[in-house]
């Protein structure tokens, strides 16, 4: 082989490094109920995987960044996460493996009053809109913080029965214990987009962090901000509480990433509640 030809390969194996460098995937393996990082040093303007697609944003550094969600029901598996740009055609892809993962199942007794609560057609439209809407402008940033400084009394993707029968329901968010009446903090700068009490998830303040992230937190005794309130990181939204279809006071709170929602416990570092104190708490 000649020299002008090593060179020449060299340059081109350099070449489709540097290319297959220019978007990625953090972490390149993940847990159900998880959320992906995906970013770009190219202009990407969307990430797509397995169908579901996410908008990506412009950072002030530069680069393109997203939040791609793997829901509890997705398959695992090894996946491409395709990056595609403003005419929706491929730019780059990386690739992803969604492992199995188990979510234990939890029975939880209600009070045939408290089990009777139901959604009302408005609720579930105000609930929808609000987890199908994404903004453009970011208002959060690394590190998120804990609402409350409570254990983990149920963790995210537990499978839920309601005295004894399957609900076909998993548990979208986690419940942390607390003591009625004290305070709940926004996990991070946002927009407050619901702040009002519902039947079945009791006093609830939802937040709009921006570019995809959005959380939500229920069972409030009490709500002290108003919707289209601009919240910073650490304010307090609100007090724990035991309201709609709670058996005892706890926060319970969901993490939406594009409208899926996702486990809290990758964002915010918390500590499960011991066995034995652990009490039974409902979504
Ligand atoms: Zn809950």
């Amino acid at each position: 082989m000649s020299i002008t030809l090593l060179v020449a390969l060299v340059y081109a194996m350099m070449a489709s490094a540097a290319a297959a460098q220019k978007c990625s995937v953090k972490p390149t393996a993940i847990s159900l109920g998880q959320t992906v990082r995906v970013s770009c040093q190219i202009a990407a303007s969307s990430a797509r995987l397995n169908g579901r697609t996410v908008r990506m944003f412009q950072q002030t550094n530069g680069s393109w960044f997203g939040l791609m969600p793997v829901a509890v029901a997705d398959v695992p598996g090894a996946y491409s996460v395709e990056f595609l740009g403003e005419d929706g055609a491929a730019v780059a892809s990386a690739k992803l493996t969604i492992r199995a993962t188990r979510f234990p199942t939890q029975n939880v007794v209600l009070a045939p009053q408290i089990e009777a609560l139901h959604s009302t057609p408005e609720d579930i439209e105000t609930l929808t809109a609000f987890r199908k809407s994404v903004s453009d402008e970011r208002f959060w940033d690394d590190p998120l913080t804990a609402p409350i400084p409570g254990c983990v009394l149920s963790p995210f993707g537990v499978k839920r029965l309601h005295n004894g029968k399957p609900t076909g329901e998993i548990h979208a968010g986690i419940d942390q214990r607390s003591a009625a009446g004290l305070p709940v903090h926004a996990v991070a700068g946002g927009a407050v987009k619901i702040a009002q009490t519902f039947a079945v998830l009791g006093g609830t303040v939802a937040l709009d962090h921006g570019q995809g992230l959005e959380t939500m937190y229920l069972h409030m005794s009490k709500l002290v901000v108003e919707p289209g309130a601009q919240v910073k990181k650490g304010e307090v939204i609100g007090y724990v509480g035991a309201t709609g279809r709670a058996n005892g006071p706890h926060l319970h709170w969901v993490v939406y990433v594009n409208g899926v929602a996702v486990n809290p416990q990758q964002w915010v570092a918390l500590k499960a509640c011991g066995a034995e104190k652990a009490k039974p708490s409902t979504k």
